[in-house]
């Protein structure tokens, strides 16, 4: 795998209203200076005990983000760091959020994640869940968070009809958030859709952020 080839050749593709989150978890610190030393500082994990060790090891003008489920008993270790959490998948979560944010006295930035694949899924919001969440102006009085959008999955199937589907699903219901009258405390600006197989279908179903791995670091 030649991460240097693989980066620069997403990010010829990229527009600049999509950004890249380059997916680094189970690869060495090595091989994410190697993504570093070309230029690249948005980078992905999905485990607090992966994050933190590489968080310390490495350059402190990296921007970390959390992407895969997070437990709320551990949200304390990334709380003083993290640029952003993509998978707020409960109320509950977002509440210990804004606490650790509070101790940590940051904002941090949050997406909530909706549960968009057809196949059963454990964790995210459905999109009436979210709907009300915010109508009802739920995140106001979670001062230390900031809701900025929106983060989803689809079904891991080679259906591109069926991933297309999921991922405009999310974006109707981005647009229509967008749209609406929201409170001070939502801004409707990320979208977070899109992984190696299928990141090309999410940017062209308006994608703003795609998390990408394996096509660049190679198979896990
Ligand atoms: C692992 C992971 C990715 C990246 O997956 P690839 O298929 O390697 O690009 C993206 N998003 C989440 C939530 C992940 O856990």
């Amino acid at each position: 795998m030649n991460i240097k080839n693989n980066l620069n050749n997403l990010r010829q593709n990229l527009s600049p209203a999509c950004k890249l989150i380059a997916v680094s978890k189970t690869k060495p610190v090595e091989k994410i200076m190697e993504a570093y030393q070309e230029g690249h500082r948005l980078f992905g994990e999905n485990k607090v005990q992966e994050l933190v060790p590489k968080y310390e090891a490495l350059p402190k003008d990296i921007e970390w983000h959390m992407i895969g489920h997070l437990q709320s008993n551990k949200v304390k270790h990334i709380a003083s760091f993290i640029s952003m959490i993509h998978s707020v998948d409960s109320v509950k979560l977002l509440e210990e959020i804004n606490k650790q944010g509070q101790r940590s006295n940051r904002t941090i930035s949050c997406l909530l994640q909706v549960h968009i694949a057809e196949e059963e899924s454990k964790f995210g919001f459905s999109g009436d869940e979210i709907i009300q969440f915010i109508q009802s102006d739920g995140p106001a009085p979670l001062k230390n968070v900031k809701v900025c959008g929106l983060m989803g999955m689809a079904t891991l199937t080679e259906n591109g009809e069926q991933i297309r589907r999921e991922f405009s699903g999310l974006k109707k219901l981005f647009d229509k958030l967008k749209s609406a009258a929201l409170p001070n405390s939502v801004e409707m600006k990320e979208l977070s859709i899109g992984m190696s197989g299928d990141y090309k279908i999410a940017i062209e179903e308006g994608s703003t952020m795609i998390r990408v791995g394996s096509a660049i670091f190679g198979g896990r």
